[in-house]
């Protein structure tokens, strides 16, 4: 299965910010639309960086309020791993794990289409395991 099934179960909303947008937007953004993280593109919508909670929990740790004004290309991580809408679901897993985060943001070409969580992998895995136990005991009872 692949990550297009996720992108079309979630509905194509892409909540992205600008890479001049300051720590403090990116704060009320994560919480207006209740995620994790937020991707930074360029006008042509190119993935430039990405921010999570966690990056903002640590610029407040270590700068405290001031945090807040700085701009997001100063602070976001620059390094972003990417996957492609037909990638498999289990590659992102094992990306995921491998690099210790819990975002991947989906890029076409090099266009922004959305973001796969380590949320939206669970429930899809879950979903998967019901769907195989029903299977199997569908075939036990007809057999
Ligand atoms: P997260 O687990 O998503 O909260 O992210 C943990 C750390 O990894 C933070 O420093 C993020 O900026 C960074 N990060 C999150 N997603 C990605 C990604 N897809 N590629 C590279 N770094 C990421």
């Amino acid at each position: 299965m692949t990550v297009s099934i996720i992108l079309k179960n979630k509905g194509s909303d892409i909540v992205a910010m600008k890479p001049d947008a300051t720590v403090a937007e990116a704060v009320a953004c994560l919480t207006e639309n209740r995620i994790g993280a937020v991707v930074i593109v360029d006008d042509a919508q190119a993935v430039v960086g990405i921010i999570s909670e966690r990056d903002i929990v640590r610029l407040l740790s270590r700068h405290e309020t001031k945090a807040l004004e700085a701009k997001l290309d100063t602070v976001m991580t620059h390094a972003v791993v990417t996957c492609t809408p037909d990638e498999n679901i289990t590659t992102i897993m094992e990306r995921m794990t491998r690099g210790r985060f819990r975002h991947v943001p989906v890029v076409s070409g090099t266009r922004l289409v959305g973001i796969i969580s380590i949320g939206d992998v669970v429930k899809y895995r879950l979903e998967e395991m019901e769907r195989q136990h029903a299977e199997l005991r569908d075939y036990i009872m007809t057999a």
